[in-house]
């Protein structure tokens, strides 16, 4: 299957209101170049400086979307160019975040990820503190920073019964804070569980595998 073939068969599926992120993390320059001539713009990274390789050589109209954990010391070098940050995990990095943004004159798009996975291993922000920070008003602190919405990722398991759960909990904090936040959107769903993300209000899929083939990390 080639990735044009894949690209197309996903979209066609898609309801209009979600948006896809074309997942792009530790593929070649041709296989982004191959989704882009297929019309996709929108790909996500999980790594600032494969991100950066892969902005500087394609074209200046693709949306760079940074999806994975962030080491506060890179966050410099995605300024320039990021349209939307979806992991943001902790006050430490949404100050430095703000910081870089403002010495660029820019306002970063980003998403709070919160932690709604039951395993151990999955970063994000503990669903008590993101409550809280979204009742408040500190994000005003940060007039450099638009908070977009919600990211999250299920646990990886076969139990389709708690990949549900688990986004029906981001849903309801999302729902919850939607209007008074004006938040738009809702990021959850990969190539296993898009379709019950779907079904739990996501407003933007996250898809690599399912578009460009298995990784070899
Ligand atoms: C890798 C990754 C994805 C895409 O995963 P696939 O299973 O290949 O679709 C989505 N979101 C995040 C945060 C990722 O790191």
């Amino acid at each position: 299957m080639s990735i044009t073939k894949n690209l197309n068969q996903f979209i066609d599926k898609l309801p209009e209101q979600v948006q896809l992120v074309a997942v792009s993390k530790t593929k070649p320059i041709e296989d982004v170049q191959e989704a882009y001539d297929a019309g996709q713009r929108v790909f996500g990274e999980n790594k600032i400086q494969e991100m950066t390789q892969k902005w500087e050589a394609l074209p200046k109209d693709i949306q760079w979307h940074m999806i994975g954990h962030v080491q506060t010391n890179k966050v410099k070098y995605m300024i320039p160019f990021v349209s939307l940050i979806h992991s943001v995990d902790r006050l430490k990095l949404l100050k430095e975040i703000e910081k870089q943004a403002a010495t660029h004159n820019h306002v970063i798009a980003i998403l709070l990820q919160v932690k709604i996975a039951r395993e151990e291993t999955k970063y994000g922000m503990p669903i008590q503190e993101a409550t809280d920070l979204l009742s408040g008003n500190d994000l005003e602190q940060y007039p450099h920073i638009r908070l977009k919405g919600l990211m999250g990722m299920a646990s990886f398991t076969d139990k389709p019964e708690q990949v549900a759960a688990e986004f029906e909990l981001l849903e309801s904090l999302y729902l919850r804070f939607r209007e008074s936040k004006n938040l738009s959107i809702l990021s959850m769903g990969m190539s296993g569980d898009y379709e019950s993300a779907i079904a739990h209000g996501s407003t933007m899929i996250r898809v690599g595998s399912a578009i460009f083939g298995a990784r070899n990390y």
